[in-house]
Parts: structure tokens; sequence; C-alpha cells
């Protein structure tokens, strides 16, 4: 389980993040949901230990990652992350990125191989990432990220750089693997259709707090303001 209890970053003139709380139990999808700047990629780089909490507590699986004392370096917190600017490693093959992810006893080739076919990808271990198009980037991204085993899963507008078909076939596909993994998962959008269609949870934001937050269709029926009945009512 993730635990967010009253975060907090603060820049210089700006919202930054000031005091959100979330709890997602694993094989759950929160969205986070809400305008440019109003904090959503601040609170997944806290989660993931790459930017530092000024106030609050982040736990994972009932430990403590982050507060005011503790800061646990990124690459020890059990968390896999897929962004927009996807960075596959650009100098190593499809199944070296992969395998980065693998620990060393179960980097085979056959590992490796049943990872990719999973992903629709089989053939394309030997490639390098400029050799693929945007969604197989995504796809490969999303493998590694979650051959790590993480407890929590971080995507942060995943799906945005591909076209309408692709971004729909991603959801479902992303969707079956997180599921599968039983990760807690945080997953930012601008876009409310896949939020609908992929989260449990819904949190809009709003100049570094969280609005409202819960079950779709409550948010759907029940918006506390015309803020949130903005967003949701362009649902297509
Ligand atoms: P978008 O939808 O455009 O990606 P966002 O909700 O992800 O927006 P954040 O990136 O979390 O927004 O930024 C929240 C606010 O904090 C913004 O006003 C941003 O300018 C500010 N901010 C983020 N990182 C820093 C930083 N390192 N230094 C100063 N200000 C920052
Ligand atoms: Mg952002």
């Amino acid at each position: 389980m993730l635990e967010i209890n009253a975060v907090e970053r603060r820049f210089a003139g700006s919202s930054g993040v000031q005091g959100v709380s979330l709890t997602v139990w694993p094989g759950e999808v929160t969205c986070l949901l809400g305008p440019s700047g109003c904090g959503k990629s601040t609170t997944l780089r806290m989660i993931a230990g790459i930017e530092r909490v000024d106030a609050g507590q982040i736990s994972i699986a009932g430990q403590v990652v982050a507060d005011a004392r503790t800061d646990v370096p990124p690459e020890k917190r059990p968390v896999g992350m897929v962004f927009q600017d996807l960075a596959l490693f650009p100098h190593m093959t499809i199944a070296q990125n992969v395998g980065f992810g693998l620990p060393r006893s179960g980097r085979g080739a056959a590992q490796i191989g049943h990872l990719l076919e999973r992903v629709g990808l089989p053939g394309h271990a030997d490639k390098y990432p400029h050799q693929l198009s945007g969604g197989e980037q995504q796809r490969i991204a999303l493998i590694r990220a979650l051959a790590t085993q993480p407890r929590v899963m971080l995507l942060d507008e995943p799906f945005s750089s591909l076209d309408q078909r692709l971004r729909v076939e991603m959801r479902e596909l992303a969707l079956d693997l997180l599921r599968e993994a039983g990760a807690a998962v945080v997953l930012v959008t601008h876009d409310p259709d896949e939020a609908m269609m992929m989260a449990d949870r819904i949190a809009i934001m709003r100049e570094g707090r969280i609005l409202q937050e819960g079950a779709p269709l409550d948010l759907y029926h029940r918006p506390v303001d015309l803020a949130v009945a903005g967003f949701l009512s362009e649902l297509n």
C-alpha cells in the first residue's frame, strides 16, 4: 500500500504541493487529474524520491520512505516509473533495456522473450530504441518498469504523445499488465476519458491541493464544484 500523508513541497512563485494525502491499495489505480502546474508531477517525483518533501510523510508497504527525517534514495524505493519522455537507454538494445530491471538470475533470454511477447513485440530484442515507434517504446518502458516487481508504479502522462487509436490500445494493455503486477498505481493524465477508463479512484488537483477524490462515477455525478464538473464534462 502507498500512503501519502499531508506532503508539501514549496517553490518560490508557485503553489507547489500543499498538503496532499492519498492512499492507494495494491492492484488499484488512482488518477491525478488537473490543470497544468497544479502539482501532479511534483507529487509523483516526491513518491519516487527524486524530489524531497518539505513536510508530511510517504510510506510504501508500511515502510516510511520520506518525511522530515527520512529520505530513502530513489533506487532503494520499490517504485517503477513511466514518464512521457520515456527514457529508454538509447545505447542499449531492447533486451538489455528490459533486462536492466530484472534480477541478475532472471535476466535470461527466455524471460526477456516472454516479456516482449506479452506486449506483442517478439523479435525486437536486438533492436535499439530509435528503431522502434513511440508506442513500441512506451510498451518497452512499461515492461522494463514492471520487471523490477515494484510495489508502486508511477505513470506521468505515459500515452499523451501517441495517436488516439494507439492510446486506447495502450490503456487496455497497461491495465492488464498493472493488474497482473498488483502494484499500487498513480497515473497522471490530462485526459478525462483516460481517467474514467483506467481509474479506480480519481483525485482532482488544483493549485497544489486535492479538490475532490472519489470513484469515477461519484465525481461524475456529484462534483464538489464547477471546476470538477468542468473537467469531467470534457468527456467524449
Ligand atoms: P503539467 O500538467 O503541466 O505537467 P503539473 O501538475 O505536473 O503540470 P508540476 O510539474 O508538479 O505541475 O509543477 C507544479 C508547480 O511547481 C508549477 O507551478 C511549477 O512551475 C512548480 N515547480 C515544479 N518543479 C519546480 C522546481 N524544481 N523549481 C521551481 N518550481 C517548480
Ligand atoms: Mg506534469
